[in-house]
């Protein structure tokens, strides 16, 4: 293999770039060339693609957002796109791929790798939704902005004695309201993987007001409901009145945490590896602190088993 190429794709996540940056470094230590290719699958069809040298991933390593720029491209879900796609990598030599997304970008993938251009995949999502890797991109940096917020949102909601709804991103995964969770010290976490017990819920707010708290944080996942309808129902059900903060595209963006910008060098270097060793369809991942590989389609089968214990233990901990 001579020439690989990168892209990023899908929803976009801190450490993207930090990925890109080892990608292309370890491509050329091992004397590859590299091509960046942006817009994700659109950049591909279209030919919106350049070679990258060292110096192009200079300075990106702290940056969130994606210096390729990241997209969804409903053409590439085609077999007139998909062959457009194969047709600009013929034309421009490149042998292999990098690409650096969530699952809908890994099954794009697959597509290629099965048309003789293999892909390996890089899980960038903040919401930690991938099958086979312990974390993924962007999720550690994610998790510490939702944090930061909380902790703000407790300053205030102390100061008027109110019960705040944080709603924060997941639309099926709730990790990250599970963790921002547990590390805000919210009384209450309601995630798609657990069935609401509203009358639980109250019960919860109110021994806390008994016994003299002076604020309550429940955090949304907006899988779920919105914090706004959970607000209706909360007053709709107990009469009790909250103020709703959506925290919104801020957890998608900002500098990554030391965390993601140590995961992305490790993934970038791997995915290179894989390549070089002429493997298609696999995903990069984290395993009990060890970086791996393994067959992409493990990424597609939706069994994750969610951490009952951390979810019995936000409760415990929140009484
Ligand atoms: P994410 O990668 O964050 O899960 P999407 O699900 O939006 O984001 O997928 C990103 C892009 O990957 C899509 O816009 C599309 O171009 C491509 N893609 C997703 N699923 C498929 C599929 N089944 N076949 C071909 N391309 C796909």
């Amino acid at each position: 293999m001579k020439r690989i190429g990168v892209l990023t794709s899908g929803g976009d996540a801190p450490g993207m770039n930090a990925a890109i940056r080892a990608v292309v470094r370890k491509a050329i230590y091992e004397g590859l060339e590299v091509v960046g290719i942006f817009h994700g699958y659109q950049g591909l069809i279209d030919g919106n693609m350049e070679v990258l040298n060292l110096g192009s991933v200079g300075d990106i390593i702290q940056r969130g957002g994606t210096k390729l720029y990241s997209a969804r491209c409903p053409e590439f879900r085609t077999e007139e796109g998909q062959q457009k796609a194969i047709e600009q990598l013929k034309a421009n030599g490149i042998e292999g791929l990098v690409i650096i997304g969530g699952d809908g970008s890994y099954r794009g993938s697959m597509t290629l790798t099965k048309n003789g251009f293999p892909c390996v995949g890089i899980p960038g999502t903040i919401d930690n939704d991938i099958p086979g890797t312990d974390y993924t991109l962007g999720f550690d940096t994610a998790l510490n902005t939702v944090i930061d917020c909380i902790d703000k949102i407790r300053d205030t909601a102390t100061s008027h004695d109110r019960t705040f709804i944080v709603e924060v991103m997941g639309r099926d995964a709730g990790d990250l309201a599970l963790w921002a969770g547990l590390a805000g010290g919210a009384e209450t976490i309601i995630i798609p993987e657990v069935k609401m017990n509203m009358e639980e819920v109250v019960e919860r707010l109110k021994s806390g007001t008994s016994r003299g708290k002076k604020h309550s944080i429940i955090i949304v996942a907006e899988g779920v409901m919105s914090g706004s309808e959970f607000a209706a129902k909360l007053m709709e059900h107990a009469n009790i009145e909250t103020r709703v903060s959506v925290l919104g595209h801020i957890q998608r963006g900002g500098s990554p945490t030391g965390r993601d910008r140590v995961l992305a060098s490790m993934f970038g270097a791997r995915a290179v590896e894989v390549l070089i060793a002429g493997s298609g369809g696999r995903a990069v991942g984290i395993q009990n602190h060890q970086v791996i590989d393994y067959d992409m389609n493990e990424a597609f089968e939706k069994s994750e088993v969610f951490d009952q214990n951390m979810y019995q233990l936000s409760k415990e901990l929140s009484i």
